[in-house]
């Protein structure tokens, strides 16, 4: 019996990494002209720094980690999301203390789902944190980055922008005790899961997939009619700030998003492309998170791109990269020939900047060799047998276009090669 991957853990083959690295590539490139920097986070966190960041009360925490015991008896998750192993960093080793810090990282998530298109259980994240900044003009520099983003991989048009202020932790209060009672009232209409929720997390009751629930939550009071001053400045600041960069929103008053953490912004992107599993970004602020976990209160504005999600809408939209992973394939025969290729090839590599080499490895006739070649996908194969050699020439074999064959001096070969494939000269 062959063993095979976990359910919902997928290989990502040769040909489908160069897409994957261009996209990380242009994240990178993105984040960083709008002065972000790398941080990186082990996978494995204490489990209970996830159940007291992301709520107990949570889909996340209370149905999708993997979280087991080591061999020391600790309890450990393999992160479920970045956000709360980034602040934990940040606090241990007091980066945001008194400090602004716009911080990205990108790497594998993992939950425990029903695995479906878009939904996997080992998935990857390109997340941004900031900290230290609390007014709605961070907030809208996030969502011009991410809206860049999009404008970068052609779909634009597939995208739209959901937002909803949670307004404050005080405002929540006396809203969650008028809608816990409304919710008691019609006790009769409410399934089982948001009964259960209507105590320990009333909020998350209005992002019920329960069409009855949906319904009956017309006539639930709002949020927004307990907005203050404060929160109302930050909404009205942000909105006024999208509407001048010219990024076109949808307020969405269900939009409460599954993570305890979250105040006042909130936001996610949808695509029409991915049916059910339609959020490729979501995040929002969480200013109290700092302080919950330990550190000095800091505000935080932060979100999270599913990195397999803009992948399947990146292709749907025809972006692709077929660019192979050779350049030149290098063809020798003859014992002298053969010792001297490995020598050039080295040179040229050393000389040519970017340049991708394959030697031929394993013997066989030139014929056999041209076959390899051409499978590599290279541009050029080289070809030195002991004839050319002796004269100190190698032949140099167009494999993409007419096939035609010249014969340039070893000497002239790095001027030859990078000018024939526009790479530069070390
Ligand atoms: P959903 O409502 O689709 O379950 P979520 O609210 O649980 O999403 P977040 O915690 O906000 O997701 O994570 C940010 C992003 O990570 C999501 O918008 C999505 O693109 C991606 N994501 C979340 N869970 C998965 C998953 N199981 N597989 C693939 N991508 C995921
Ligand atoms: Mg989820």
């Amino acid at each position: 019996m062959k063993i095979q991957a976990i359910t919902g853990m997928k290989d990502l083959l040769p040909e489908e990494t160069p897409l994957w690295e261009k996209v990380e590539g242009v994240l990178r490139e993105t984040v960083e002209s709008y002065g972000y920097s790398e941080i990186r986070m082990p996978i494995l966190e204490k489990t209970d720094l996830f159940v007291r960041s992301i709520g107990e009360v949570t889909d996340v925490v209370e149905k999708e980690m993997y979280s087991f015991e080591d061999v020391g008896g600790d309890k450990l998750s393999l992160r479920p999301e970045g956000t709360a192993g980034c602040v934990r960093a940040c606090n241990e080793h007091g980066i945001i203390h008194n400090q602004e810090r716009r911080l990205w990282y990108m790497g594998p998530m993992f939950r425990h789902e029903k695995p479906q298109k878009g939904r996997y259980r080992e998935f990857h994240q390109f997340g941004i944190e900031v900290f230290g900044l609390k007014g709605p003009d961070i907030d809208a520099e996030i969502l011009m980055l991410t809206n860049r983003i999009w404008q970068k991989f052609g779909i634009s048009d597939h995208v739209k922008l959901e937002l909803n202020s949670l307004g404050s932790s005080e405002e929540r209060k006396q809203y969650r005790s008028k809608l816990v009672s409304f919710l008691e009232e019609h006790k009769d209409v409410l399934d089982e899961d948001s009964k259960r929720r209507m105590y320990t997390n009333p909020l998350r009751v209005l992002d019920s997939k329960n069409e009855a629930v949906q319904e009956l939550l017309k006539d639930a009071p709002k949020l927004s009619d307990f907005f203050g001053e404060e929160t109302l400045a930050h909404f009205n600041g942000l909105r006024k700030l999208l509407d001048e960069a010219g990024i076109h929103y949808e307020i969405n008053d269900r939009l409460v998003r599954g993570l305890d953490y979250y105040n006042y912004t909130v936001f996610e992107w949808v695509t029409d492309l991915l049916g059910a599993q339609s959020t490729i970004c979501g995040g929002g602020r969480y200013d109290g998170l700092v302080e919950q976990l330990g550190g000095q209160p800091s505000p935080a504005v932060g979100c999270a791109i599913g990195l397999e999600r803009f992948m399947l809408v990146a292709e749907a939209v025809g972006q692709k990269e077929s660019r192979g992973p050779v350049d030149v394939y290098f063809c020798s025969m003859g014992e002298n020939a053969r010792s001297r290729s490995f020598q050039i090839a080295e040179q040229l590599r050393t000389g040519i900047k970017g340049l991708r080499l394959m030697m031929n490895c394993g013997d066989g006739a030139f014929k056999k060799q041209f076959k390899k070649a051409d499978k590599s996908g290279a541009r050029y194969a080289l070809v030195l047998g002991d004839d050319e050699l002796e004269k100190g020439m190698i032949a140099v074999k167009d494999l993409r276009n007419d096939g035609s064959q010249q014969e340039v001096a070893i000497g002239d070969l790095p001027g030859f090669l990078s000018s024939a494939l526009s790479l530069d000269q070390d």
